[in-house]
């Protein structure tokens, strides 16, 4: 088997690295960045998402695991105390994979510009720098409302705990297949209205938002901000593609929920 680990780069998970490195190769794994089988992500949620990034044109083949050095994490299970039981698992026991679903966005251009579509495994928000955006918001191809606002954030359901979260979202199961709409502080007044409550869409269900104003907008994908001009249309929806999580023992999502937002802080060392 071939891996490949992505360090969030402090000096902790920088060593832990070293170390897991070393005891794959000493268990005859192979080291390879290029096409791996297994990507370790070792840091936070934010450095798996630097891991899902550089694989994202591997999905089918990769599969991911994921050890915090800081506190619990979502895409996160194993603690850097457990190394060496998780290098033995990974040597010996073939591994169960659990998938999840994830987001697909689409910007059109105006113009020649070819689309560029991206894979989220959080969500995507999209912004302005200056005042609010105005879009036609299109769900399933007919007219739902003209959204003012700062802006609209597209999530995942294992993103839903994320940004979406702190915008009053539900936390939805990632077995559901569906996209998850909040608003970002909406415009609600006489003149202007939205919905107001975050939406939940089933897959093939797609959201269109097309600019009114200004066509230039400030677009995240997880970690990764850019900003695009000559914007026609976004357009998201549940992606075809899935991320794969190596599992070697149950961690269901709600004790995840629970240890990550209820219980009093746990301390690992
Ligand atoms: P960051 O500013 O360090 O991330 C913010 C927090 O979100 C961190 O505590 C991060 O965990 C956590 N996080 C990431 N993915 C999560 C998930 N699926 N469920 C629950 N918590 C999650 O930046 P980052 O580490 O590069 O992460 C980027 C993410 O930050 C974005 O995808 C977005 O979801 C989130 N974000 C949240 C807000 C907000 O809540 N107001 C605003 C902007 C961005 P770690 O500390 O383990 O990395
Ligand atoms: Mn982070």
């Amino acid at each position: 088997m071939k891996f490949a680990i992505v360090s969030r780069g402090d000096e902790r998970s920088n060593k832990i690295t070293a170390k897991m490195k070393q005891y794959l190769i000493d268990f005859d794994l192979t080291y390879n960045e290029e096409s791996p089988d297994l990507v370790i992500s070792i840091g936070g949620d934010g450095t798996f998402l630097e891991a899902f990034r550089r694989y994202v044109d591997k999905l089918e083949t990769t599969a991911f695991l994921g050890v915090h050095t800081g506190h619990l994490g979502f895409y996160t299970d194993w603690t850097s105390e457990e190394i060496e039981k998780l290098v033995i698992e990974i040597a010996k026991t073939p591994f169960h994979v659990v998938e999840y679903p994830l987001l697909e966005v689409i910007i059109r251009f105006e113009g020649e510009e070819k689309p560029h579509r991206i894979l989220a495994l959080n969500e995507t928000t999209i912004k302005t720098v200056e005042g609010s955006v105005v879009f036609d918001v299109q769900i399933r191809g007919e007219h739902f409302e003209t959204f003012r606002g700062d802006g609209l954030c597209i999530s995942t359901p294992s993103g839903s705990t994320a940004y979406n979260k702190a915008l009053g979202g539900a936390i939805l199961h990632p077995s559901l297949e569906a996209i998850q709409v909040a608003e970002i502080a909406s415009i609600n007044n006489r003149v202007f209205r939205t919905i107001g409550s975050p939406l939940i869409l089933p897959k093939h269900h797609t959201i269109l938002l097309k600019p009114l104003q200004k066509n230039s907008f400030i677009i995240a994908i997880d970690h990764l901000t850019e900003s695009y001009s000559n914007v026609r249309s976004i357009q998201c929806r549940v992606a075809k593609e899935r991320v794969r999580f190596v599992r070697y023992r149950p961690f269901p999502f709600w004790n995840r929920v629970r240890d990550s937002f209820v219980t009093e802080i746990k301390k690992f060392d």
